[in-house]
């Protein structure tokens, strides 16, 4: 999964998605590996209607995100301003980190440095 938690991302088609002028980036909240999906805040909101209940006797509706595909993100790269397609690589500290394929311009470590790969 090219998204982590806490990522800035951009959304490149869908309800929410803007255009190259105004784009629509968000914080990812929540990753869900298994059906390759993530959930950005502000993005794709519902209204759940509840049923007023014992705990919620009011019932009423609670606005909440819903998970988009992770297919249609991209990791935001600060210095291009826009969503980008990232690789991965060795840091010269040797930590495993993401970077941008367009600038070239590191997007943050994926683990420790490791003194194996660091380089020399
Ligand atoms: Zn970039």
């Amino acid at each position: 999964m090219h998204i982590r938690k806490g990522d800035v991302v951009e959304l490149t088609t869908g309800d929410d998605a803007g255009n190259t002028q105004a784009p629509t980036t968000g914080r990812v909240l929540r990753v869900l590996p298994e059906k390759n999906k993530v959930v950005v805040e502000g993005v794709n909101r519902v209204y759940k209607h509840l049923k007023p209940s014992r705990r919620n006797p009011q019932g009423g509706r609670l606005s909440k995100e819903m998970p988009v595909s992770a297919a249609n993100v991209l990791l935001y790269c600060p210095s291009c301003r826009r969503g980008v397609r990232i690789g991965r690589r060795y840091s010269a500290a040797g930590a495993k980190e993401r970077y941008c394929k367009k600038c070239g311009a590191g997007l943050g470590a994926l683990s420790k440095p490791r003194e194996a790969y660091a380089k020399k």
